[in-house]
């Protein structure tokens, strides 16, 4: 440990960002169909705030999210989650570093169907030796209300509890960050209004950091900062404030 710095990853004003991108390039899928997704994406987005990926269609938003979660390797360029450059990373080391540190949520919420609500909120947790996962996961749905649909399938709930679901399972594991995917898009707006609410609470009560896609003017304003994309790059920073 470096002399004069405090132990433990206690949060200071010279720590790591929560994510740090540096030139990231990707091109998906082959031959005639190859796409230059992301061009040059640098990125560094501090713990605890709120970042909104805004920009039309197919702009990479999505892309880039997988990216910054670990679930996609870029061409070139790094990725660093609180100092951790996941590149440094074999799969299997990528695998419990993001199951640990990092929480998804997608738009089409991607619940195990085969798995209760509190199956699916533990699967991480176990995946991550937690002591208590069931005694965990259930205290996260009933943190999201759904305390009386533990035992409940996916296809037996709401798409809002199903996105309940998911945000439970994602920050079951305290992530230091969590990245949603258009977490609101399959919502009604009132829905997604308590979506929204459960997301900001979990920077608000602790201290997460946020990456957001979103279409929902409502939401990115909600957000400490927009960042926009086109064609893969990010446009001239834009304030919300
Ligand atoms: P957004 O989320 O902003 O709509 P995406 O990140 O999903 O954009 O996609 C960005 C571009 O990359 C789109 O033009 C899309 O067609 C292309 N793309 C995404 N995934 C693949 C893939 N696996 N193979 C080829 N092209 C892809
Ligand atoms: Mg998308």
């Amino acid at each position: 440990m470096t002399p004069g710095k405090p132990p433990g990853n206690t949060p200071t004003a010279t720590a790591a960002p929560a994510v740090s991108l540096r030139d990231i390039d990707l091109s998906l899928g082959r031959g005639a169909a190859r796409v230059h997704v992301l061009r040059g994406i640098s990125l560094d987005v501090a713990r605890g705030e709120a970042v909104g990926l805004v920009g039309p269609s197919g702009s990479g938003k999505s892309t880039l999210l997988m990216v910054t979660a670990g679930l996609e390797r870029p061409d070139s360029g790094s990725i660093r989650i609180e100092g951790t450059d996941l590149g440094r990373l074999d799969e299997d080391a990528l695998a419990r570093f993001r199951g640990r540190r990092i929480g998804i949520v997608f738009q089409a919420f991607h619940l195990v169907p085969t798995m209760t609500a509190l199956e699916n909120v533990a699967l991480p947790l176990e995946l991550a030796d937690h002591p208590q996962a069931h005694a965990r996961a259930k205290a996260e749905l009933e943190a999201v209300g759904l305390g009386h649909r533990l035992h409940h399938y996916p296809a037996q709930l709401s798409g809002g509890e199903q996105q309940r679901v998911a945000i439970a399972r994602a920050i079951a594991p305290d992530p230091a960050i969590l990245v949603a995917d258009e977490p609101t898009g399959n919502l009604d707006e009132a829905t997604g209004r308590q979506i929204v609410e459960l997301l900001f609470a979990l920077k608000r009560d602790r201290g997460a950091t946020l990456v957001l896609v979103t279409h929902d003017a409502g939401l990115a304003r909600l957000c400490d900062r927009t960042v926009r994309l086109r064609s893969g790059r990010i446009e001239a920073p834009e304030s919300v404030a």
